[in-house]
C-alpha cells in the first residue's frame, strides 16, 4: 500500500515507522531481522532501506602502488525489501539515489521494484562520494533528485527509456522526497531550499521525509513555510536518538544542523556510552511527544541498524 494511503487510512492518527541500513557485505541478514523483529509490536505501517553509494577502496599491491577499485559496502536494498515486506508483510521504501547510476541502471531497479510488489520508493540524490568535494552526476545519471523523481513518474505514466511506444504496463509508485527543517547544507538559503522541494513535489513526490532535527520548533517553521510555499503533501518529521558522545560533533558536521544546549550539556555529563544512549532516548522520548501532541502523520525514527533504543522510545508512545 501507498505510504499516503496508510497516512489517509490512519484518520489523524500518527504512525510509527524506522528507517534501517543494509548489512556491511558478508553479514547475515538474520542480524537484521534481530534488529526489526522488538519493533514490529508497533506496527509500523512502512520500514525505510537506505542505499548506500559505490566508494573508492585502495588495495595495495605490495610493490608500493595501490590498486584503485570501486566498491558498494552495503548493497542489496532492493533484495532486503522483498526479504522484510514478505517475512514480515509490511512495505518497505528502498532509498533509490541519482548518485552513482546511469538512469538505465534506476530503471532496472525501479522494474524489480514494480515486480516485487514494492509500492513506495524514496527518491534521492545522495552524497558526493568521499574523496570529491562536490557531487558529480554519473555520465548518463539523474543530477539532482527531481529529475529522478520525473524518471519515477515516467514508469508512473508507462514511458521507459529508450522505449518507441509508451507500455500499458504502468507502475504506480508513491514517491517521497527529503526535505530540510535546517536547509540542505549546499543550498544558499533555506528559502532558495524550499523552492527546490517545490520543485520535487510539483515534479510528482508525495510525500516528505525531514533530515533529522532536535528542536522541533524548527520543524514547525519547515511545515509553516512550506505550506506557504504551496507545498501540500504529508512532511513526515525523520528524528534520531543520539547514542555515542560523538553525535555531537559528528552530526553537525555530516548533516549542517544544531543541537540543543540542554541536550549537548546532559551528553557531555555522562560517563558511559550507555548513559549517552539513555539521554538520547529519553531525548526523542520528549521530542515525539511534543510532535505526536502536534498530530503529525508519523513519527519516522532513523535506527542505524541498532533498535534497542528506537525500542525504549516507542513503548512510552505507542
Ligand atoms: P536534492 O533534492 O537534489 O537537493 C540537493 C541540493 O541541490 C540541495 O541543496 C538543493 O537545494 C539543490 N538543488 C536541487 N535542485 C536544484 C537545481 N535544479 N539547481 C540547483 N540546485 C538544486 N543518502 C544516501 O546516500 N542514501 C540514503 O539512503 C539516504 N537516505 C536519506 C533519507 C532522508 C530522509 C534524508 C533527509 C536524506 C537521505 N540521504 C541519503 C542523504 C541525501 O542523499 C543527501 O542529503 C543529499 O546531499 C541530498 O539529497 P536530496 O535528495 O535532498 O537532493
Amino acid at each position: 500500500m501507498k505510504i499516503t494511503d496508510h497516512i489517509k487510512n490512519a484518520n489523524g492518527k500518527t504512525l510509527f515507522s524506522f528507517e534501517i541500513i543494509p548489512p556491511k557485505k558478508g553479514n547475515n541478514i538474520q542480524d537484521l531481522y534481530n534488529n526489526i523483529d522488538p519493533l514490529m509490536e508497533f506496527k509500523p505501517p512502512f520500514i525505510d532501506v537506505t542505499t548506500s553509494r559505490e566508494e573508492y577502496v585502495y588495495i595495495d599491491k605490495g610493490n608500493g602502488l595501490l590498486d584503485r577499485k570501486i566498491t558498494r559496502m552495503r548493497p542489496g536494498t532492493v533484495g532486503i525489501c522483498a526479504a522484510i515486506k514478505h517475512k514480515y508483510d509490511v512495505d518497505t521504501v528502498p532509498h533509490v539515489l541519482c548518485g552513482g547510476f546511469t538512469k538505465e541502471e534506476t530503471e532496472y531497479v525501479l522494474v524489480d521494484c514494480h515486480y516485487l510488489g514494492i509500492d513506495n520508493v524514496m527518491a534521492l540524490r545522495g552524497d558526493a562520494m568521499s574523496h570529491q568535494k562536490y557531487f558529480i552526476p554519473n555520465e548518463g545519471g539523474n543530477h539532482y533528485a527531481t529529475d529522478l523523481v520525473k524518471q519515477i513518474q515516467d514508469l508512473n505514466c508507462g514511458k521507459y527509456l529508450h522505449d518507441v511506444i509508451e507500455s500499458t504496463n504502468k507502475a504506480d509508485f508513491c514517491i517521497g522526497v527529503a526535505g530540510y527543517p535546517e536547509k540542505h547544507l549546499e543550498a544558499p538559503s533555506l528559502q532558495t531550499d524550499l523552492k527546490r522541494l517545490k520543485e520535487k513535489v510539483d515534479a510528482g513526490a508525495d510525500y516528505v521525509v525531514t533530515q533529522m532535527f532536535f528542536d522541533n520548533n524548527k520543524y514547525f517553521a519547515f511545515v509553516d513555510a512550506a505550506k506557504k510555499a504551496g507545498i501540500n503533501v504529508p512532511i513526515i518529521p525523520g528524528i534520531k536518538p543520539i547514542a555515542v558522545k560523538r553525535h555531537l560533533q559528528l552530526l553537525p558536521q555530516v548533516f549542517r544542523i544544531d543541537l540543543p544546549e540542554t541536550l549537548i550539556s546532559e551528553v557531555e555529563k555522562c560517563k558511559t556510552n550507555k548513559e549517552v544512549r539513555q539521554v538520547g532516548i529519553e531525548f526523542a522520548i520528549q521530542q515525539s511527544k511534543e510532535l505526536l501532541a502536534a498530530g503529525v502523520p508519523v513519527l519516522h525514527y532513523y535506527s542505524m541498524g541498532k533498535s534497542d533504543n528506537i525500542q525504549a522510545i516507542a513503548s512510552e508512545l505507542f
